[in-house]
């Protein structure tokens, strides 16, 4: 766990996502916001207890947005502490199960872009927890010192949190502050505030302008969703630099034409650019089971015409030892032996 501001602990899950743990004012009481990939909540329980008293728990869970690696321990946690789940009103249809997130774009490039095929895209359904923090009232529920920002591009409810008392941050998925485009650079988390989210960004200009709105509150304390908190003058001026020189890519399904939502979800998608991956995953894969395959098939043949294996196999069966008999070195440990 590392200290972001006085009262606010970020904790790192599997090496790849933040939560945080945020103090109101009130002794004793504090908010979750995010929690996590599914399967956190352990460890998420075991931080509360350690950090504040055990059995502990907070007096909401705020989430940032609802991609996966935020929401995923949400309902266990919310359910176990019997706490409501705050999100922004546009958010909802996303995490009550009456909208899918605009599709990620595999193609827009970087390790991160490639894996996100592999992501599920079906969400835990919060609609027994969840309700929506009042689009009117900018103080943050549960959190009277924090403002609310509206930051969408990455995900269209997505929300950051600024105390300005110190002037803290707390950034979501609208920029990282580790390299986020690469999987082994999530791992590393060497402080780099960078462009976040890359194949969920559906939108780039709200990209771009959410870092520019972030940037004009000159920060002195950050912390996102991925990546280390980074403390001092570097925090803005990083922030700055990402919003003067914001990298939109050069190719990708979002690029020329943004998708677009309202309250009940996607409205318009421009079209999928082509994806090759499953043709040359099938390919990969279809080579690695035909060689499979031929091994076995070889090693099997080898076997049984083995004149060697037959010349040895008689002569234990003729010395009454065949029982016992293995075969020779060069066939032992293949398959079919
Ligand atoms: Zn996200
Ligand atoms: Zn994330």
């Amino acid at each position: 766990m590392d200290t972001l501001a006085a009262g606010v602990t970020q904790l790192r899950i599997q090496r790849f996502v933040n939560v945080y743990f945020v103090e109101t004012g009130t002794p004793g009481e504090w908010v979750l916001i995010d929690t996590g990939l599914p399967g956190s909540k352990k460890t998420i329980l075991a931080a509360a207890d350690k950090l504040f008293y055990p059995g502990s728990h907070p007096e909401a869970i705020i989430l940032t947005h609802g991609h996966l690696d935020h929401l995923g321990s949400a309902k266990e946690l919310a359910d176990h502490w019997n706490v409501p789940i705050v999100v922004h009103p546009l958010e909802l249809p996303y995490v009550t199960g009456q909208a899918l997130y605009p599709p990620r774009d595999p193609t827009v490039g970087g390790s991160l872009a490639f894996m996100s095929r592999f992501f599920p895209t079906q969400l835990p359904n919060l609609t027994d927890r969840v309700q929506a923090l009042d689009a009117d009232d900018p103080s943050t529920p549960f959190l009277m010192n924090w403002r609310w920002l509206h930051v969408p591009g990455h995900a269209p409810g997505q929300l950051a949190f600024f105390r300005e008392a110190d002037r803290v941050l707390i950034g979501a998925d609208a920029f990282a502050t580790c390299h986020h485009d690469s999987v082994p650079a999530i791992l590393l988390a060497a402080p780099k505030i960078s462009r976040a989210g890359t194949p969920f960004n559906y939108d780039w200009e709200a990209s771009r302008k959410s870092v520019q709105t972030l940037a004009a509150l000159e920060p002195k304390a950050i912390g996102c969703g991925h990546g280390p908190v980074i403390i001092g003058p570097e925090a803005a001026a990083g922030l700055h630099q990402l919003a003067d020189n914001y990298p939109i890519p050069t190719h990708g399904r979002y690029v020329n034409e943004p998708a677009r939502t309202d309250a009940s979800g996607v409205e318009h998608l421009p079209p999928a650019p082509k994806d090759t991956l499953p043709l040359k995953a099938a390919i990969i894969g279809g080579s690695l089971l035909a060689a499979g395959a031929a091994w076995l098939l070889t090693g099997r043949r080898k076997h049984k015409k083995s004149k060697a294996y037959k010349k040895a196999y008689k002569a234990a069966k003729k010395s009454g030892s065949y029982k016992s008999f293995t075969p020779p070195p060069l066939y032992r440990g293949g398959v079919g032996s």
